[in-house]
């Protein structure tokens, strides 16, 4: 018994991992049938709880597993599940999402089983996220979807019924006229398996309602990697975070707010873009171009460069990113297909057009949006999934990727590697504008070209083109004065 219940804790890989608190305690045939109250006080401010349960299951010992915050019932799993998570914008199937009150929660152990003389260690550890803590959100993610670094693509924009995403029901999708509802989730999330993507966000408007399904559908559809999203839609303009751990409020009336705003979405832990921010605003689309005073634009990490399948005009973003490189910032390009419709009938979305291409280590959402804001990322803007287009530089004896930077030192050497771009064209950019353009005749091309001394240019991009259309977007590196250190 002793044996069995050391071997038992000590292959168990959590054992290494810092947890907030961990209980423990013994059952006996005394427990048999009955219900053991395990009181654990939670502080005040946490945004999410992980608690993971352990115990000797030798002489067909079963536990099962539920949980109360002091006031009421929290979820129950009997003995399906020993690990579960609760946060105020979702939960582990079974498990009730919503406020996580200060004060004494019950971890409840129900005993369906014990023999007589047999004595059960049980262990209850519990993982707790307040803000800036990630401890519990990792704890509930899980092992990665993939493992190893690669170029992972995806759809960072999609809407289904808990905003106005909408499809044919089930029983008039084949007649002429179908009668159209709000699209339920789990449509949205087969369009984009279908599509063979690595990873969506579903990005509804101002909730995170979907935040729940999200988690309940995401270990049916692995590999593909859902990302719980928010488009927050003001009326000056819409922005998508990626991965809050909370709702974050988007009520800012008149002109101001924005920054504050912005730093909330950083302090729920999550990515900060501008969708299509040229959009004119008016009654025909409301708020929908970015025109925000106070944007602190230290505190935009992306922007939605292309929406949809609009490759020119003012659904791009194309002309606010280099506008915003010009400045300084350092803004990723992404994109997103913004569907509306899974099935692809109304409008000119989706699911899975453009994709957005991110070199991550694996595939998670905190590697996926570590991706995006190290700027490894492309967008490929007729979703394909084998177009390439990644940018390397050298000068001054140091090389840098998409994202990278480099001091201005001398010459400064260009390579651009394209696969899928036969017939295309390479534009190098940069804040003077076109650099150099080289026409592309082979299926996997490299182009190299060298900025000679003396060209001065904040940063440099590489955007393939097709009858005056981009086919792939990369992103910058970005170029410091000779001398001046690189960050
Ligand atoms: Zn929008
Ligand atoms: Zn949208």
């Amino acid at each position: 018994m002793l044996l069995t219940f050391l071997a038992f804790f000590l292959l168990d890989p959590q054992v290494a991992r810092a947890q907030d608190i961990t209980l423990t305690g013994e059952l006996t045939r005394a427990d048999h049938e009955t219900y053991r109250a395990v009181p654990v006080t939670v502080p005040a401010g946490v945004e999410r709880i992980t608690l993971a349960l352990s115990y000797d299951k030798a002489d067909h010992t079963v536990l099962d597993l539920g949980l109360w915050d002091p006031t009421r019932f929290r979820g129950w799993s009997g003995g399906a599940r020993d690990r579960v998570t609760v946060a105020t914008t979702d939960a582990t199937p079974g498990y009730l999402a919503g406020p996580l009150p200060a004060g004494t929660w019950q971890v409840m152990l129900g005993v369906p089983n014990i023999r007589a003389g047999t004595h059960s260690r049980y262990r209850v550890q519990l993982w707790f996220d307040r803000a800036g803590g990630r401890a519990a959100t990792v704890q509930a993610e899980g092992a990665p979807l993939r493992s190893g670094r690669a170029w992972y693509r995806g759809d960072l924009h999609l809407h289904d019924a808990n905003s106005d995403g909408s499809c044919a029901t089930r029983a008039t999708a084949a007649a002429a006229v179908p009668a159209r509802v709000p699209c339920p989730l789990f449509r949205t999330v087969l369009a984009a398996a279908a599509a063979g993507l690595d990873f969506v966000a579903v990005t509804d408007h101002n909730t995170v309602a979907h935040f729940a399904a999200l988690r309940e559908l995401q270990p049916w559809v692995a590999p593909l990697l859902l990302i719980p999203g928010v488009e927050l839609t003001t009326f000056h303009g819409h922005a998508n975070i990626f991965a809050p751990s909370r709702f974050v409020d988007f009520r800012l009336a008149g002109r101001e707010g924005m920054a504050a705003l912005q730093r909330d979405a950083h302090a729920a832990g999550a990515l900060f873009s501008l969708n299509h921010p040229e959009l004119p605003s008016g009654e025909r689309c409301m708020g929908c171009g970015w025109t925000w005073p106070d944007t602190d634009w230290r505190r935009v990490d992306a922007i939605e460069v292309i929406n949809a399948a609009v490759t020119t005009g003012p659904m791009t973003g194309l002309t606010r990113w280099r506008e915003r490189l010009d400045a300084g910032d350092r803004v990723t390009a992404i994109a997103g297909s913004d569907s509306h419709d899974p099935d692809g009938v109304t409008g000119p979305s989706r699911v899975g057009r453009p994709t957005t291409v991110i070199e991550a280590n694996e595939l998670s959402t905190p590697a996926i949006l570590d991706g995006i804001r190290a700027g490894r990322v492309f967008v490929d803007v007729a979703g394909t999934r084998e177009r390439l287009l990644d940018f390397t530089a050298t000068a001054g004896g140091v090389r840098a990727a998409m994202g990278g930077s480099l001091p201005l030192c001398g010459s400064v050497y260009v390579s651009t590697h394209v696969i899928g771009g036969m017939g295309a064209t390479v534009r190098l950019l940069g804040d003077r504008g076109e650099i150099n353009a080289t026409a592309i005749s082979e299926a996997d091309s490299t182009v190299r070209t060298t900025l000679g001394k003396g060209a001065a240019t904040k940063w440099v991009a590489a955007v393939v083109e097709r009858d005056g259309a981009p086919l792939l977007i990369g992103n910058a590196i970005y170029l410091a004065p000779c001398g001046r250190t690189i960050e």
